[in-house]
């Protein structure tokens, strides 16, 4: 019901009126001056009177005088070509017309100020007549285009920091949003509002702002709130002496007790603000007395009183045009006569309210308003958003592809160094096992080249050895037969002589001479062994069997042994006879030598096999460990003492050099107590015999 438009629309009307007085006199002054200047030609001081006039008209509310002063002021500058003067004449035209709310004509001086003239005005006039563009279409219900048009003031205050520029586009913003219904964002503006009327110690912006806060309480329903504001408003505009202030607070206070049920002081605050804005000669103010005291009359159950009242209010709309206040009247008149239980005149300002509602505030308009702002600060979300998001994904892409570089950088470093490590290593690696394969192959050629001097030392070695045993053996055996000799001749022709001492004597002397020319023999029959000179023949394995048997048989017939040996038709043996008898005597002698208990008895077998001729010599003596077995083929090794076993360990190692000779193999397979077998291999006859 109350109108902070309204409110704000008279600061000015107010200032006018409260200097009425002083008014007067600068008027007369000034009329006295003008008569004065007429009797001249149109001068710059007859038109700067004549605007100074028109201003003087606007401050004591005498609209249409101040219309005439601005007009023939306007006329006289122009003529002049003054620009300055032209445009403030032409500021109080549109102010002059907007205080008789003559919105057209207003926004034309406006409009004209902006456009033609905008190099002239200065900027904080500038935002001064954006924001009442804003105000009028405000008036004019066009909300949408008052808070465009209030937004470009602002932004022009703030540009130009006018903090009371800033001050009132706030307050203007804050009413479009009150006449949306949307309190809370009209009550960040007023407050805003109110701060920087504080600031700037605005007596009649902080009233302003007070009571519009109390009007927002009071739409949002706190009415404790709403009378607060209410009443520091009210006090605000006594200390200021502000009676446009005064008298809206009382209106707004007879609003407060209206809500609250008070009706009779609702009515008399009412009474107080109507009367006061009466005598203002405000009609906007004295629309809001009427309908306000109207309503309470309603509420209070006096329709009639309510559509007297109302109807004043309704006739003072229509004189100034008003849509906003024709539709407030409007909807009360049909309140009224509802209450009145006319449904006709009822239904009939219903619909008169409906369709100007619908000319004049368009949902889909306030709906748009409402939607381009969260559109605007949506969109302008959204741009930050974007930004944010585009700078993110541009951060997020650079540190991808510096990630992606730095792990490319990285993968190929790696790459490289696995790739150089496994080259180097490899190389390193080659270089190595060539170092090494070359050390070793020198090694290697050294060792060959060692073992083949060694293999010749050796074996230049084993033929001095075998010339030194053969040597040796077949010297010393000359000078030991004749021992033998010398030693059998004393037995035989002086054993009468002897005592039993001399004869023991003579025994050790004949055993001895007796071993050593075994000793010498079997030195002998090894240094001959490996003899390179030997000649192989094809032998008969039956043949040389029963040589062997020959040889063998006083032996055998002492020690009550039996040689075994089957005849056989098989291949040939190419070895040298000699040797190959001596072999198979060595291996029989050792088989009844080394008997256990039983009497021995040896057999002796050849088999062809893979080419060569495989022999076997089986005893039942006392056997040889898996130990020692290995141990029985070398020099000198004997597994037994002289007194268990008489030999020279010369006998199986002379059978292995014979078999190397030849290039077979000897081994030996035995358990011990049952006996052992020694097996040989050598080759066997070809088709052509080697001949000797
Ligand atoms: P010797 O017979 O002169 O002792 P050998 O070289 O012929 O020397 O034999 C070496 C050793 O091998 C023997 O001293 C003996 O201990 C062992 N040996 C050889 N042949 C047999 C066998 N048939 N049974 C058991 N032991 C054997």
């Amino acid at each position: 019901m109350l109108s902070m438009h309204l409110r704000y629309l008279c600061f000015t009307l107010f200032v006018a009126i409260a200097n009425l007085v002083v008014a007067n006199t600068k008027i007369d002054s000034l009329m006295g001056q003008l008569s004065l200047l007429e009797k001249q030609r149109p001068s710059l001081s007859l038109a700067q009177t004549r605007h100074d006039l028109g201003e003087q008209y606007r401050n004591d509310g005498k609209f249409e005088k101040a219309l005439i002063e601005f007009t023939t002021g306007f006329e006289y500058a122009k003529t002049l070509n003054n620009l300055s003067l032209m445009t403030d004449c032409m500021l109080g035209l549109a102010k002059s017309h907007q205080r008789l709310t003559r919105f057209e004509k207003a926004l034309e001086y406006y409009t004209t100020l902006v456009t033609n003239y905008d190099h002239v005005i200065e900027m904080e006039q500038k935002g001064f007549i954006y924001s009442q563009i804003s105000d009028i279409y405000q008036n004019l219900g066009e909300n949408q285009k008052a808070y465009e048009i209030q937004m470009q003031a602002l932004q022009i205050s703030e540009e130009i920091a006018d903090t009371n520029g800033i001050a009132r586009s706030n307050y203007s913003l804050a009413s479009i949003f009150y006449y949306q219904q949307q309190y809370d964002e009209a009550l960040s503006y007023y407050e805003n509002a109110y701060r920087l009327g504080q600031l700037v110690d605005n007596g009649r912006l902080i009233y302003s702002c007070l009571a519009a806060i109390g009007s927002v309480y009071e739409k949002k329903g706190d009415m404790e709130q709403s009378l607060h504001y209410n009443q520091r408003s009210l006090q605000m505009a006594t200390e200021i002496s502000y009676s446009f202030g005064v008298a809206y607070a009382y209106g707004n206070l007879g609003a407060n007790y209206w809500l609250l049920g008070e009706f009779k002081k609702a009515e008399n605050y009412y009474l107080k603000s109507l009367q006061m804005k009466e005598e203002l000669g405000d009609k906007w103010g004295a629309i809001g007395g009427n309908y306000g005291l109207g309503d309470t009359y309603i509420s209070w159950g006096f329709p009639d009183q309510a559509i007297a009242i109302i109807s004043v209010g309704l006739e003072l709309s229509k004189s100034i045009d008003s849509k906003p206040r024709l539709l407030e009247g409007y909807k009360l008149l049909s309140d009224a006569y509802t209450k009145k239980n006319d449904k006709d005149l009822a239904f009939e300002y219903l619909s008169k309210y409906v369709s100007l509602k619908d000319s004049i505030i368009n949902e889909k308009t306030v709906e748009e308003m409402g939607q381009s702002k969260r559109r605007y600060e949506i969109q302008k979300r959204e741009q930050e958003i974007k930004l944010l998001k585009a700078d993110n994904e541009l951060f997020e892409k650079n540190q991808k592809i510096q990630n992606l570089r730095n792990y490319s950088f990285g993968f190929a470093i790696l790459l490289l160094l696995v790739a150089s490590g496994w080259f180097f290593s490899r190389n390193k690696l080659h270089q190595k096992m060539n170092n090494l394969l070359e050390e070793k192959n020198a090694m290697l050629n050294h060792k060959n080249d060692e073992i083949h001097i060694k293999n010749e030392q050796l074996a230049e070695s084993n033929e001095n050895l075998s010339q030194f045993a053969y040597v040796a053996s077949h010297d010393l055996k000359e000078p030991l037969r004749m021992i033998n000799s010398y030693t059998r001749l004393l037995e035989r022709r002086y054993t009468g002589l002897f005592d039993e001492n001399a004869k023991e004597f003579m025994f050790y002397i004949t055993d001895a001479v007796g071993r050593m020319t075994t000793l010498l023999d079997d030195l002998l029959d090894f240094s001959r062994a490996g003899n390179n000179k030997v000649v192989s023949e094809l032998l008969n394995f039956n043949d040389i069997m029963f040589i062997v048997k020959s040889n063998l048989q006083v032996q055998l017939g002492e020690l009550n042994a039996t040689l075994v040996a089957e005849e056989k038709d098989i291949p040939a043996i190419n070895v040298n006879r000699t040797q190959l008898i001596q072999l198979i005597q060595n291996l029989v002698s050792n088989g009844v030598k080394f008997r256990g208990e039983r009497d021995p008895v040896v057999t002796v077998d050849c088999v062809p096999k893979d080419g060569m001729m495989l022999f076997s010599i089986a005893d039942n003596g006392i056997g040889i460990s898996d130990e020692n077995k290995p141990k029985v083929f070398e020099m000198f090794r004997r597994l037994h003492t002289r007194e268990e076993y008489a030999g020279t360990g010369i006998g199986l190692a002379t059978c292995k050099r014979i078999i190397d000779h030849y290039g077979g193999d000897i081994w030996v397979e035995s358990t011990l107590g049952e006996g052992s077998t020694f097996f040989f291999t050598l080759p066997a006859g070809t088709e052509e015999p080697v001949l000797a």
